[in-house]
């Protein structure tokens, strides 16, 4: 039998009716990602999905990794499956775990019996194999409490499973169960954080970005590009709407006070994203905003551009200081990407003195100066779609 992967999941949602969807989104999501690691057979039972290699080929270091980073997933792990035998379970143990118990000074064995039928319970099995990995090991010491090795043996339906420690699993829930959402992905550290942080909750995301060329360059859009490719790791394959911005820029520049530059380009993004919204059949709107971090993002600046939407606006790093949201940038890989140095729509035509506390209705009567229909149509009817896939990533 050949080694496989084990992936435990969320407990929280496994009730009801809720099960078996959440367990056929989960597979059909493992399935997916898998496929470029070679042929896995991929099924789900008791609250595990197994995932067995087919062929000889097939790249299980990869697969392991790219199961880490699976949604709706708590805890990865290898094993070596065998035969449900107490002597064939002790063996298998020993050969596929040899290095590691020559290694450690203390272990014990913890079984999970879910086939009832088979003869030995849980401690008797636990029992059985410790005794005679002691004896096979007499430098190991049983320590029941801390060991530093957790042989974890586990007799389920058609086989007996033997593993070391599992590592965390990337948590949430598995991407397509809580419908679609856009995300307005600047070249930033905070929206790519925000995006992971959405999708982990089950969202299937569309990107959305603004560029202004020639203010902003293809290096910057090729940025952009990079950042959504490392996000499909975890999110998935996804659509990237690449919006074109600078008419609406350069108007705003001609017709509005300077103050209120920001402000208003910002009603203009959200107008769009609600527009890719209506089209993609999205529910909600993500952005990266953060209280406080820029002119744009106090309250009253926040209320200002909320006013043109409809769709909720999802702001997952709303209450983060920046450290916080650099350390998640950091470990979901997107950190390097989004620190590159290239500019963005949001940097061009920047006011000197950018209003902190403005009124709507003030911006209300300032927009009165240009043609928003007119603007958000055509800026619509000029997006770019782009399939941003899983092996896009560089
Ligand atoms: P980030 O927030 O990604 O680090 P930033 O802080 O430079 O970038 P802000 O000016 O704070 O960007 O913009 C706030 C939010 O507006 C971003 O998090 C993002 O969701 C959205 N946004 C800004 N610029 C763009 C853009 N060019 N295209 C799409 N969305 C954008
Ligand atoms: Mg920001």
């Amino acid at each position: 039998m050949n080694e496989m992967i084990l992936l435990k999941l969320g407990e929280v949602v496994l009730k009801g009716l809720n099960r078996r969807s959440f367990e056929d989104k989960l597979t059909a999501n493992v399935r997916r990602r898998l496929q470029h690691y070679g042929s896995f057979r991929v099924y789900s039972k008791q609250s595990t999905v197994y995932v067995e290699p087919q062929e000889q080929t097939c790249d299980i270091d990869g697969a392991y990794a790219a199961c880490r980073q699976v949604f709706g997933v708590i805890a990865v792990t290898r094993a070596l499956p065998c035969p449900k035998d107490k002597d064939a379970i002790y063996h298998c143990a020993r050969n596929y775990l040899d290095r590691a118990l020559r290694e450690a000074k203390t272990f014990k064995v913890e079984t999970k019996r879910a086939d009832k039928k088979f003869p030995m319970n849980s401690m008797e099995i636990s029992q059985y194999v410790g005794g005679l990995l002691h004896d096979a090991y007499p430098h190991l010491k049983v320590d029941v409490h801390k060991p530093e090795l957790c042989v974890h043996v586990e007799v389920r339906e058609k086989a007996a499973y033997v593993h070391g420690p599992s590592q965390p699993g990337a948590g949430g829930l598995p991407i397509g169960m809580g419908g679609t959402a856009v995300s307005l992905l600047s070249g930033g550290i905070d929206s790519p954080v925000s995006s992971y942080m959405i999708a982990k909750r089950g969202v299937q995301l569309e990107l959305v970005h603004f560029f202004s060329p020639p203010y902003t360059s293809q290096q910057a859009l090729d940025k952009v590009e990079r950042l959504a490719g490392e996000l499909t790791a975890w999110c998935g394959r996804m659509k990237l709407h690449i919006v074109p911005f600078t008419e609406i820029q350069e108007e705003i520049r001609r017709a509005c006070p300077e103050d209120h530059f920001t402000l208003i380009m910002r009603r203009f993004m959200m107008r769009l994203a609600e527009g890719v919204a209506h089209r993609t059949g999205a529910k909600a709107l993500v952005t990266g905003e953060c209280l406080g971090q820029v002119a744009s993002q106090t309250m009253d600046a926040l209320t200002v551009s909320d006013a043109v939407c409809t769709l909720p606006v999802l702001r997952p790093v709303i209450g983060m200081d920046k450290e916080e949201i650099i350390r998640i940038s950091r470990r979901i890989g997107t950190f390097e990407t989004s620190i590159l140095p290239y500019e963005d729509c949001c940097t061009v035509f920047t006011p000197r003195h950018p209003r902190t506390h403005p009124h709507l209705e003030e911006v209300v009567e300032y927009e009165k100066a240009l043609d928003v229909e007119g603007l958000v149509q055509r800026a619509l009817d000029g997006t770019e779609r782009v399939t941003i896939s899983i092996a896009d990533i560089s």
